[in-house]
């Protein structure tokens, strides 16, 4: 359907103002809009807290019929829906917590033609009854929120995605509208394909968050660093601080709070009261900060978090995007910080070799931890990795608001300590059945005569004691980055340290390996308005 010149625009531009109160679009939006609002597809990639729900709001809006938005969040749409009715706007939601008679009630407003939107959990649409229901309605669009669920590798993935290809089979006149805040070109192929929306324009906008400063300083002790930040650049602001582990998230929220910062803990193995107390106090209160598991975030709309600490590693760079990605929605300088030491990797890779999952999908899961590996060792802008990840390109001469740009490491020739350390690892190799991690090397390196090196004869090795002109420290970070460099490998359960195919040339003196030097001091200050 065409419309007369101007109108759908102007339409939804006068509903932008009459509903939203805002004055103009930002970005993409009024092409997304425009696209929808005359029935077309679209597949919409814009980072978190760039404007994706009025993309679906305004054609809602606009278009005869309900619109209805298929979303993972559940534990959100009362407040999407409360937030849209003080608007005005006529909008329901369908999923588990509701009883028979609420569900009711909301069927029945859709078929009387009172529903503007309609929010509903993907789950829902496997049920014959709820696929009934839409055939006796008027749907205006159809909504497809956190596309990246559908997603096989990613870290959110939802089996119930899978199903919403069938919308597209039985309501072939109804525009789908796919957003997401995760950009990989992969995934955006994945969306396309696995949601059938071959003919869907696609709206891709910048990545680039500039009001958010990337650090990332090499692990000591994780959490005295965190207090440190924070004291110095972060008193009495709101944020959000993510560990891997329950455990790590109960004792990280307990230091700081013993330390008179107002933290709480969020993870899955706390009760939903709990959770949903935590989370409700961190979007109202000001300055709470949140210690918790990647449980945590997805859809949370608090546009004052000052910054976001990752303790550990994430697992890919569209994690750690869609994490930082929570910071600073207001647009006001803010903080992505991160520590990040030798056992994030080690552990990592022995997490992905014993994990479960066929091949492939180790492969997949490796290469998404090379990428992130990458991000932390790179002596180049972090800013420019970040984007070149998602395909696209940034300032060549450096960003000027993370910490390669505002204290550009220093590289120096470390091909003598990484043919120390390869050959270290060769000799233990040929004690077959031998496994040795990471500490055996930098013992053996530093001619320590542990247990451990005397219980295996290690001390009577040509290379024991050859690498006292660096520290444990160095070290671990020479180790560290060789298993970023692909240098060295992680094998088997024990995390133990092998040779990779790329090591030889290093044995062999046919390359050079240029390494980044450790920041004397592991913590590094700076004033919050730089860049
Ligand atoms: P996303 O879903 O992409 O993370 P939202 O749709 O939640 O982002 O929008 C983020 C914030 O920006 C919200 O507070 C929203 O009201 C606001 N916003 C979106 N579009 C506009 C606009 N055109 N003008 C002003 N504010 C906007
Ligand atoms: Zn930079």
């Amino acid at each position: 359907v065409t419309e007369g010149p101007g109108t759908a625009d102007s339409e939804a531009l006068a509903t932008l103002h009459r509903v939203f109160g805002y004055d103009a679009f930002r970005g993409e939006q009024q092409a997304v809009i425009e696209h929808v609002v005359a029935g077309g597809d679209a597949v919409v990639l814009m980072p978190t807290g760039g404007g994706k729900s009025l993309c679906y709001q305004i054609p809602a809006l606009v278009r005869p019929g309900t619109g209805v938005v298929v979303s993972p969040l559940i534990a959100l749409m009362q407040d999407q829906v409360d937030a849209l009715r003080a608007l005005g706007v006529r909008a329901g939601f369908m999923n588990s917590t509701q009883d028979f008679d609420e569900r009711r009630v909301v069927e029945a407003e859709f078929l009387a033609g009172e529903l503007d939107l309609l929010y509903l959990a993907p789950e829902r649409l496997r049920l014959d009854a709820t696929l009934d229901l839409f055939s006796r309605g008027k749907i205006s669009v159809f909504a497809i929120d956190e596309a990246h669920c559908v997603s096989q590798w990613g870290h959110d993935f939802r089996p119930d995605y899978l199903s919403l290809s069938l919308l597209g089979e039985r309501w072939p006149d109804v525009p789908r509208i796919a957003l997401t805040a995760t950009a990989t070109h992969a995934t955006h192929q994945e969306i396309t394909q696995r949601l059938n929306l071959p003919t869907a324009r696609h709206f891709v906008a910048s990545f680039d968050r500039p009001n958010i400063q990337y650090r990332i300083v090499p692990k000591a002790d994780p959490r005295k660093q965190l207090l440190a930040f924070l004291r110095e650049e972060h008193a009495g602001d709101a944020g959000i601080v993510y560990c891997l582990s329950r455990n790590s998230v109960e004792r990280t929220a307990e230091f700081l709070t013993a330390n008179g910062i107002a933290a709480v803990p969020y993870h899955a193995g706390l009760d939903a009261a709990t959770r949903a107390a935590h989370q409700s106090r961190f979007l109202r209160e000001d300055g709470l900060v949140v210690v918790a598991t990647i449980a945590f975030g997805m859809g949370i709309d608090k546009p004052d978090v000052r910054f976001v600490a990752h303790l550990d590693l994430p697992k890919s760079i569209e994690g750690y995007y869609q994490e930082t990605g929570r910071a600073g929605r207001d647009g006001l300088p803010s903080t992505a910080w991160m520590t990040y030491g030798l056992n994030d990797v080690v552990q990592q890779r022995k997490l992905i070799q014993s994990g479960e999952g066929d091949e492939a999908f180790r492969r997949r899961a490796a290469a998404h931890l090379d990428a992130m590996l990458a991000l932390c060792e790179t002596a180049q802008c972090r800013r420019g990795q970040l984007l070149a990840y998602f395909g696209q390109d940034a300032d060549a001469e450096g960003c000027g608001n993370c910490d390669t740009c505002l204290t550009p490491p220093e590289t120096w020739d470390g091909t003598i300590a990484a043919q120390k350390v390869l050959s270290t690892v060769v000799r233990l190799q040929r004690e077959r059945g031998q496994k040795f991690g990471a500490l055996q090397i930098v013992d053996i390196l530093l001619g320590k005569r542990t247990g451990k090196v005397i219980q295996f004869d290690h001390d009577q090795l040509s290379v024991f004691g050859i690498g006292q002109d660096l520290t444990e420290g160095e070290w671990r970070g020479v180790i560290r980055q060789l298993l970023a460099q692909g240098l060295l490998a992680v094998e088997g359960e024990y995390g133990t340290l092998v040779l990779t195919e790329a090591s030889g040339s290093v044995l062999r003196r046919e390359r050079e390996v240029p390494l980044r030097k450790e920041p004397k001091k592991p913590t590094a200050s700076r004033s919050r308005s730089a860049g």
